[in-house]
């Protein structure tokens, strides 16, 4: 039997889900979640509590949650990179970060063409090792989420890091680029816009940008899907290609094509959402001030 949190909306998703599971509430005591990852190799989820200024861990063995940093720069979105580095968007530090091997902490990118970034949000690693992240101004709008300031940049980017640290603008025509992935075979980057914050009217979508051959540059960026609760925060892919995103009234999963195909609903608002577990088919999911969890038929792509 399904549980009531599950919204078939297309059959399909009946077998992306499973009866007879519900949803857990790991913890409570946010303010604001975000930026989730999980590490395999520790097994444990950190995330982000930004207006809080701290990222916390709860640990897969003992079930406990815990201070993993505090300050913590108001780190939004995490990811972690193919050899199990946490990389993170940090709002206070204006730059994206990786803890090494060792535990200590590199900066990655902090501006760009001399000016300062405006605050890293979201992140993501493809598979040539290059880092894409989005650059909205979320962070310096007010002293909540970081520290209020001027931005520097004339607009808010989709950047891509190279390997050896060359920062180059990716994308450039979106008001408040905020969540982005790469779809399975890395042919196209999804990112949505969250920019109704600032203007009103921009349509909460996440778009599908073209990767050149070269993977290094996108063009075209058509509307995939546009949100029907709230709007699109961070989001994920699994394995089929399926997009599985944070909403208003919970987690949307759509089609590679961009067909909604059920939702999971959650007694927050979600704002980012990642794959977990050894086997990635946990959903661990950050409501405004709780961290939720649910098993699916589904594996994480990264
Ligand atoms: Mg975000």
């Amino acid at each position: 039997m399904l549980d009531p949190c599950i919204e078939i909306i297309d059959e399909r998703f009946r077998q992306l889900v499973h009866g007879n599971v519900h949803m857990d509430k790991l913890w409570t005591g946010g303010r604001w979640c975000e930026g989730p990852a999980y590490l395999p190799a520790g097994k444990y989820l950190i995330w982000s509590d930004i207006p809080n200024d701290r990222v916390m861990r709860w640990d897969e063995c003992s079930g406990e949650v815990t201070e993993f940093e505090a300050p913590a720069r108001n780190q939004n979105g995490h990811t972690v990179d193919a050899f199990g580095r946490l990389v993170s968007c940090e709002h206070r530090g204006r730059c994206v970060s990786r803890i090494e091997f060792d535990g200590t902490r590199t900066i990655l990118a902090d501006q760009y063409h001399g000016k300062r970034l405006n605050s890293p949000n979201d992140v993501v690693v493809k598979s040539d090792g290059s880092i894409w992240f989005t650059d909205p101004t979320y962070g310096i709008d007010s002293h909540y989420e970081g520290d209020k300031s001027e931005p520097e940049q004339d607009g808010s980017y989709v950047y891509r890091i190279d390997p050896d640290g060359t920062v180059t603008k990716v994308v450039d025509d979106m008001v408040k680029p905020n969540g982005l992935a790469f779809s399975v075979d890395e042919s196209l980057l999804y990112v949505c816009d969250t920019g109704r914050s600032h203007v009103p009217g921009t349509e909460p979508a996440i778009r599908a940008y073209d990767v050149s051959e070269a993977g290094t540059t996108v063009s075209g960026g058509r509307e995939l899907c546009v949100c029907d609760a709230g709007a699109f925060d961070g989001f994920r892919v699994d394995r089929s290609g399926n997009l599985w995103t944070s909403a208003a009234d919970g987690v949307h999963c759509y089609t590679p094509s961009g067909g909604l195909l059920g939702k999971i609903h959650t007694p927050e608002v979600v704002a980012n959402l990642c794959f977990g577990g050894v086997k990635k088919n946990r959903l661990f999911i950050c409501g405004t001030t709780s961290i939720y969890a649910i098993y699916v038929n589904a594996q994480g792509a990264t």
